[in-house]
């Protein structure tokens, strides 16, 4: 797992040269005139500040940020890199009192079970995990109902989504459903996933 805190404090550059080994699983590395391809298979996590101070949205404290200083820092994330984070997660500030209390969540040892057999479940029915799918076996494994499916074409259109983004909430809902053991994606799979895709309108 590559974990990147402060994602726009990266360099772009850094930043874009992360697409090639998300997308294809290796990396090529190139000095003077040698070239030599290692193999990058990673998870990428990554956590961002809402603005440069860190408070906008927190309804405790205020936000010292201009409108277009919060622009330009989202920015520093382009719109083919976000594209590539299947899942966007918003964090808001928890009050202290809640830090300190006894946590009311279920233990990670039972949520850990949960994922691997929804893994399991989707290795044994396509050979791979989810993620792996090919845009063709997408087709064939992530079959919504015409209802979900009208809903997912009417949020792409109105977010602009690439075919890769269409495709990738389609396989973030086959998840959704493997972990609750169903067969078919139904809206509210569909619904679900799109809810971590809502961070992607970031501004180009
Ligand atoms: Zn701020």
């Amino acid at each position: 797992m590559l974990f990147l805190d402060e994602l726009p404090e990266f360099q772009r550059n850094v930043l874009e040269a992360l697409r090639e080994p998300l997308e294809a699983g290796r990396i090529t590395i190139s000095r003077a005139a040698r070239q030599a391809e290692f193999p990058a298979r990673f998870q990428l996590v990554a956590a961002m500040n809402p603005c440069p101070c860190g408070q906008r949205g927190n309804p405790r404290a205020a936000c010292r940020c201009t409108p277009e200083a919060v622009l330009r820092y989202q920015g520093r994330i382009s719109g083919p890199l976000a594209d590539r984070l299947d899942l966007h997660v918003e964090v808001p500030a928890v009050p202290e009192a809640e830090l300190v209390a006894p946590g009311a969540g279920e233990p990670s040892a039972v949520v850990a079970a949960r994922v691997a057999e929804a893994r399991a479940r989707a290795v044994e029915r396509q050979g791979k995990p989810n993620a792996d799918l090919e845009p063709g076996e997408v087709e064939r494994h992530c079959r919504a109902s015409a209802a979900a499916l009208e809903r997912l074409q009417a949020v792409s259109a109105k977010l602009g989504w690439s075919a890769r983004s269409f495709h990738r909430v389609l396989k973030i809902a086959r998840s959704i459903a493997d972990l609750s053991g169903e067969i078919d994606l139904t809206p509210a799979h569909v619904n679900e996933a799109v809810q971590y895709r809502r961070g992607l309108s970031l501004p180009a």
